[in-house]
């Protein structure tokens, strides 16, 4: 993973929050306060708004596409930056070349979690960034069947998070699941083309399609810092959201009338999964909340997979269809 990222060294962790929640207890102290993007994944939102304050480190979201507010959200105890990019819910794109040097001109740590990407298409340390995580349990290992976690920087923090704080916190990766990780990342860089060229095809397709409000992937032209494709970022990734148009009971209808997307909340998996955040991850958010959190009842997310593209583009546009009858019921075997 280091010669992967581009890094000194790197260090694996039982999951990616096991990563995250390591990189961020070794670099804040009491007192400290740092800047997170808006709609950081779920649990490093809870860590940094819901932990990280019990012990007296403060937090500010910002929008890391508006530097100047970003900048006015700087205090004398900010220390450190994180951002993933793309972004839930709409996968936005940050500039990670000028996020990089404002935080060094402000000398505040940057850290990115690169999951979304993998090194294969984004390598934030080249742009300067201090600190790039992974939960490894998507795209990494990309077979939905690990839990693991990745951080990768320079030597001295590497070896302070290997002899200390992993040690002592005791996320500790199996050695079966490091195996498997290395398995996975044999084929990763052929994975990802399917899934970057699946997901395209998905994103074009509902583009196109009239039962859908609006499409967001980074690889569609016009799509919010679709310009740092080719520069930042290889390709837009494996992972494509949608607005449809109805409500929350058709959007409902529309996850749960997809037949080979499995309803589930991951992504990098080689089947294609499904969510639809109003009424699974962000289920406990009232709804007005939810709204300003840029959550609508429509709002569904793809995390494409490795199947073929006809198949997919079948099954979306059978799951489109007008006034299709929902059974109402979830897929068999799964969880709600
Ligand atoms: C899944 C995910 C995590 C957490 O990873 P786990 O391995 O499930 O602990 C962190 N960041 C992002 C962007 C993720 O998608």
């Amino acid at each position: 993973m280091a010669l992967l990222e581009g890094a000194e060294d790197a260090v694996a962790f039982a999951s990616g929050m096991a990563a995250v929640s390591a990189v961020l207890l070794t670099l804040l102290q009491q007192g400290d306060h740092l800047l997170v993007a808006r709609g950081l994944y779920g649990c490093s939102h809870s860590l940094v708004t819901e932990q990280l304050p019990r012990f007296g480190i403060e937090f500010t979201e910002v929008d890391f596409s508006q530097l100047d507010q970003v900048v006015e959200a700087i205090r004398p105890n900010t220390r450190l930056v994180l951002l993933e990019t793309p972004v839930n819910p709409h996968l936005q794109v940050f500039d990670l070349d000028r996020i990089a040097l404002l935080a060094r001109q402000h000398e505040l740590l940057s850290v990115v979690d690169n999951t979304f990407m993998t090194p294969l298409l984004q390598r934030p340390l080249s742009h300067g960034i201090d600190v790039v995580l992974h939960s490894a349990t998507k795209y990494l290992n990309g077979h939905g069947d690990v839990i693991a976690g990745v951080v990768c920087g320079q030597a001295e923090l590497m070896a302070r998070l290997r002899g200390e704080i992993r040690k002592d916190f005791g996320a500790v990766l199996s050695p079966h699941d490091a195996w498997l990780i290395l398995r996975g990342l044999k084929t990763l860089a052929v994975r990802l083309e399917r899934h970057c060229a699946n997901a395209l095809a998905v994103a074009q397709f509902l583009q196109a399609h009239p039962g859908v409000e609006r499409v967001f992937y980074p690889g569609l032209a016009g799509h919010a810092g679709s310009e740092l494709i080719g520069q930042q970022m290889a390709a837009g990734g494996g992972v494509v959201a949608l607005e449809l148009k109805g409500d929350y009971a058709d959007a409902l209808a529309f996850a749960d009338g997809l037949k080979l997307f499995t309803l589930a909340v991951s992504l990098g998996d080689a089947e294609s999964l499904v969510q639809h955040p109003a009424s699974m991850t962000h289920s406990p958010y009232e709804p007005e909340a939810r709204r300003r959190a840029g959550i609508s009842d429509t709002l569904v997310r793809l995390a494409i997979g490795l199947e073929h593209v006809d198949d997919l583009l079948a099954d979306l546009a059978q799951a489109l269809e007008p006034n299709r009858v929902s059974s109402g019921a979830p897929p068999a075997g799964e969880v709600r």
